[in-house]
């Protein structure tokens, strides 16, 4: 099954972007899960950083995240990726061996090589077309940073683009982002969201309360 289909309660409950020590976070697999228990949420997601040649063995990472699964009955936990996106035709840094092999794919602009909205736009649609894709993690952090924003009839375009395709869009906790703008275009085109707390550490896990209050938030600019 697909992220996507998830049913609206657990979207409510679940971190869904997470990094440990395996890239550049702090905690393993299991410290995560304990703290996640104590925070009271119902499942969690472990999205590393990838690229085509990995710094780690994520077989290591599955081995913890199935061994995870045994110890914390109560959690459910799932296995993702944070991919980047490299070139005009959304290709993604992602070693081919793991396409198939994870719960979900969230794809991202971080150092990406070409410059100005409408290559950025380019590479997006070709993101959000790619059948292999299920969220779009922090949306528009890019153009952000470029210095460009996107205007309404260009996020209304994405957006739609992203429910044909059964694409969730992400909160991110971390960045703030998508802002308020465009989370009222995508609530009201009738996009769906997932949280992500883009946590580094057990201490950037957020609380069950914390997620809902990011929904309210989010309810709050529909
Ligand atoms: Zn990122
Ligand atoms: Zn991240």
């Amino acid at each position: 099954m697909r992220i996507y289909d998830l049913p609206m309660e657990r979207l409510k409950s679940t971190d869904f972007h997470i990094h440990t020590s395996y890239s550049d976070g702090r905690n393993t697999v299991y410290e995560y899960c304990q703290r996640a228990l104590e925070n009271g949420l119902e499942a969690i997601a472990f999205t590393e950083h990838v690229r085509r040649n990995l710094t780690y063995d994520f077989s290591e990472l599955r081995k913890d995240v199935f061994k995870a699964r045994e110890m914390y009955k109560d959690l459910n936990i799932y296995i993702g990726c944070e991919a980047k996106v490299l070139d005009l035709s959304g290709s993604l840094d992602i070693p081919n061996s793991l396409i198939g092999k994870l719960d979900f794919i969230t794809a991202v602009f971080h150092s990406f090589r070409y410059h100005g909205k409408e290559d950025y736009l380019t590479a997006l649609r070709s993101m959000i077309c790619d059948p292999h894709v299920d969220v779009w993690g922090h949306p528009t952090l890019y153009a952000s940073r470029m210095g460009f924003a996107l205007d309404r009839d260009e996020i209304t375009e994405i957006v739609e683009l992203c429910i044909e395709n059964a694409i969730l869009l992400e909160r991110n906790i971390k960045y703030g982002l998508p802002d308020c703008e465009f989370i009222s275009i995508a609530l009201e085109t009738g996009a769906r969201f997932i949280i992500g707390s883009d946590s580094h550490s057990i201490e950037q896990l957020p609380t069950r309360e914390r997620i809902e209050s990011e929904w309210e938030l989010l309810q709050r600019y529909k």
